[in-house]
């Protein structure tokens, strides 16, 4: 049992410190509990006949430290329930599988994550769901692209790499508009966490988190998140447990001790970002600065109207130059580390291909895009690692 009777009525940073713990124990942490076998009092108990039903029946099932991390993140959420996967790219798979049979259709957002993509090309398709991905900036004209076998609207905000910003509550106004037939949508939330957005008050059924990135926040894990509403919790729960779905419990316990100062570290993520996004701005060798918060982003309104913060992950087009030019940049920077995942301590630098995915809004742009994680480092040490880093792009010109 967790308790959140202290906790469901304050303000995020306060829940942070105060959900999932065990209820009636005088630790402020959870056990971590690594098992299989769990004993039962009586045969009568084990087959559900006794007085006393029992509280754990199998590790799979259910424990005390994935107990504790699920409350959390319902509690954040606002989540009728939560389930654990192994990575953010399963609970992506998962929840699609959740809501998806053979013969219908799903709607897939055009800048979705590249490994949601490929779940929905690949294993989806094997088991007979016809995938149709749709313009990110597409909003109430999303009604027009649903068809009587349409179960389920897969979002992502901002969009991978390139951070345009789906108008969430338009779609889901509009979907509600059909009435009994309206399709479950599922909104990839990894970018803005439960913090800064929450998917289940603006209509969406299930929100999904790699909590690999903000929640674990040291580069240390990886885990996933769905936390659903009612129209969609049965289901997830069932194929969840069906695809014998269990995340370790040393993993479960990194997420646990990373969500406790989620809060301070996104603040600093936030300000730090948002300086050197406003930083490569007036520098001459960039293009364009893709970050939501700013006011020269295209979708800048909805990000003001919907989200409380942003986070620590933006992108940025360099004016045209080689591929030379690009990769002295990147390779040359000192404390940016050149790595996939985001959402830890430490700076990381991409070149991004959205070319390469896109279908069905073609990406073009004015030269190679850039993406940064913005670790925790000092501020003023990374914009000088940058700008020795754009120094070399002119070296090369
Ligand atoms: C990283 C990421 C995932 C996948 O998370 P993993 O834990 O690495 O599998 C899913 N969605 C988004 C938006 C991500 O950035």
């Amino acid at each position: 049992m967790t308790d959140t009777s202290k906790a469901s009525s304050t303000a995020p940073a306060t829940r942070l410190a105060h959900a999932g713990r065990v209820e009636g124990s005088p630790f402020v942490n959870p056990p971590v509990i690594h098992a299989s076998t769990v004993l039962f009092e009586s045969v009568a108990q084990m087959k559900g006949k006794a007085e006393k039903p029992a509280r754990y029946t199998y590790g799979r099932r259910g424990t005390p430290t994935s107990e504790s991390l699920e409350g959390l993140i319902a509690d954040l959420e606002g989540a009728e329930g939560v389930v654990l996967t192994p990575s953010g790219a399963s609970a992506c798979a998962i929840g699609l599988m959740s809501v998806l049979a053979s013969g219908d259709h799903v709607l897939v957002m055009d800048g979705v994550y590249g490994p949601t993509r490929n779940a929905c090309d690949g294993l989806l398709k094997r088991f007979g769901v016809e995938t149709t991905y749709f313009d990110t900036r597409i909003g109430a004209g999303i009604v027009d692209l649903v068809r009587p076998t349409t179960r389920a609207v897969f979002l992502e905000s901002p969009a991978s790499l390139t951070f345009e910003m789906p108008d969430v509550t338009a779609i889901t106004r509009a979907l509600d508009g059909l009435g009994g037939a309206r399709p479950i949508v599922l909104m990839d939330n990894t970018w803005a966490t439960p913090l800064f957005y929450r998917p289940l008050d603006h209509g969406v059924d299930v929100s999904i988190m790699a909590a690999t990135k903000y929640v674990v926040g040291h580069s240390d894990a990886l885990i996933g998140t769905l936390a659903c509403g009612p129209r969609a919790w049965a289901k997830v729960k069932t194929t969840h447990g069906d695809l014998g779905m269990f995340t370790g419990p040393d993993d479960m316990y990194l997420a646990l001790r990373g969500a406790r100062t989620m809060a301070v570290r996104l603040a600093q993520h936030q300000r730090s970002a948002l300086a050197i996004a406003r930083w490569l701005e007036t520098r001459p060798e960039v293009a364009r600065v893709l970050h939501p918060a700013l006011p020269s982003h295209p979708d800048h309104a909805i990000w003001k109207r919907d989200f409380t913060g942003a986070s620590g992950l933006f992108s940025f087009v360099l004016k045209a130059c080689s591929f030379e030019a690009s990769a002295a940049f990147l390779d040359g920077l000192d404390l940016f580390g050149l790595g996939y995942s985001w959402g830890g301590y430490e700076s990381l630098a991409i070149l991004a291909e959205p070319q390469a995915i896109r279908t069905a809004t073609p990406w073009s742009a004015e030269g190679p895009l850039v993406r940064l994680q913005i670790g925790l480092e000092d501020t003023d040490d990374l914009i000088a690692d940058l700008a020795q880093g754009l120094d070399r792009i002119a070296a090369h010109a």
